[in-house]
Order: C-alpha cells, then sequence, then structure tokens
C-alpha cells in the first residue's frame, strides 16, 4: 500500500528496524549518515537500496529538513556505491517514490539504484 509522505515518520517502518539492527540487511555501504543494502525483491541484477540514517520520511522531508551536511553524504554515497558497483560505465538508475501516486511504499526515504542490464523506457506508459 502506498504512504502518505505527508505523515509524521514512524518508527515501526522496516528501514527504521533495519537502522535499529532488529531486522538483517545485506550492507553495501555505511557511513555516520547513510546505510545502503540490496533490496529484498531486485527488479534488476543490481538493485541497491540507499538511506540516511536520519528519520525522514521521503525525498520531501529529507530535501526540506536534513542538513546540508546530511544531504552531501547522502549524494556522496550515492555515487561512491554506484562507482563500488562498477555501474559508471555501463550506466545506471536512480529512482524515488514520494507519497501515493509516486507508489512510495517504505515511509522512510530511500534511492533506489538500478543497474547492471539495460533498464527500458523510464516509466511505462
Ligand atoms: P518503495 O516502493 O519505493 O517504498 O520501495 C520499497 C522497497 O523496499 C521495495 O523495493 C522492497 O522490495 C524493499 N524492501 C522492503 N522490505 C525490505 C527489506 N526488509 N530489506 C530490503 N528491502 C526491502
Amino acid at each position: 500500500m502506498p504512504i502518505d509522505a505527508t505523515r509524521p515518520y514512524d518508527d515501526d517502518n522496516i528501514f527504521a528496524k533495519i537502522l535499529r539492527r532488529e531486522v538483517p540487511c545485506r550492507t553495501v555501504f555505511e557511513d555516520d549518515h547513510v546505510l545502503a543494502f540490496h533490496d529484498i525483491n531486485p527488479l534488476a541484477p543490481n538493485h541497491i537500496l540507499v538511506i540516511p540514517k536520519g528519520r525522514y520520511v521521503s525525498w520531501d522531508d529529507f530535501s526540506s529538513t536534513a542538513s546540508d551536511e546530511e544531504i552531501a553524504a547522502f549524494v556522496r554515497a550515492v555515487g561512491v556505491i554506484a562507482r563500488e558497483a562498477g555501474l559508471v560505465e555501463p550506466g545506471y538508475r536512480l529512482l524515488a517514490n514520494v507519497g501515493a501516486d509516486g507508489g512510495q511504499e517504505v515511509p522512510h526515504f530511500h534511492l533506489h539504484l538500478f543497474g547492471g542490464r539495460g533498464l527500458g523506457p523510464m516509466l511505462a506508459r
């Protein structure tokens, strides 16, 4: 079920549990501000989720309320993760779903990083 991205942060969401180590994940990258792990239901050979460690519901929340340090760390981390996965030369796609129309299901901001095959058109028509 898509979420309402205007709701307050819910500490029971699955990514909050991953951050608290209550639920396992296959970690790809971690620093003070960012965690990245493999999606449990991959839609491409590489399907990595990149999340801030702070409590942000969506891109809207993150982009408006995160500190410059958190935003810079996040953007830099995404670049590092893609480079370390060898995806710069073949190419990759970044995607953030926001709210109902975006199809966001987990109410903790995350970026999907897809790669490892030609990803086709940007959206289904
Ligand atoms: P979104 O629709 O943008 O909110 O995407 C949520 C993503 O989280 C989906 O691609 C799910 O497969 C993924 N997901 C849900 N639970 C887990 C989990 N425990 N570990 C890794 N990925 C998960």
